[in-house]
């Protein structure tokens, strides 16, 4: 796999409640979450009110951007354009350090393997102006 990406991916939908995490995304390659000042968990999706304890006082901080594979599956056929000319594309449910989880897309490199259990992390500044999502790598 080459992990070559075309230009003409589709843009996320940017709602006032996500609009804060797509921006960082974009403009620094990092990824934020919405933690709760009422009961200090981290939560993600985006949203307006904390789903733990109803809490509205939520704020952004950065996140490590490390985590762990809990479940992954790897689509070889049957993507739609442009992601088609990129299979197989890893799309694998990750842990994150912050104590959430969310499904992201992670690039398989020739000779790396995605597997449950594995460490990911945030493709880089570089890399992430390309990719309309937070989108994660294997760590090593
Ligand atoms: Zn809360």
């Amino acid at each position: 796999m080459t992990n070559e990406v075309s230009a003409a991916y589709p843009e996320a939908r940017v709602t006032p409640d996500n609009a804060p995490m797509l921006k960082r995304w974009r403009e620094a390659g990092e990824l934020v979450l919405q933690h709760c000042e009422g009961c200090g968990k981290a939560v993600f999706y985006p949203r307006p009110v904390c789903p733990h304890c109803w809490s509205d006082r939520l704020v952004w901080r950065p996140a490590s951007g490390k985590g762990t594979v809990v479940s992954f599956s790897v689509i070889h056929r049957g993507l739609p354009a442009p992601f088609d000319a990129e299979a197989p594309i890893g799309l694998a449910e990750i842990a994150l350090e912050e104590g959430i989880s969310m499904i992201a897309r992670v690039l398989v490199a020739d000779g790396e393997e995605l597997e449950s259990g594995a460490g990911v992390a945030l493709v880089g500044k570089a890399d992430a102006a390309r990719f309309p999502l937070p989108t994660f790598r294997i760590a090593r």
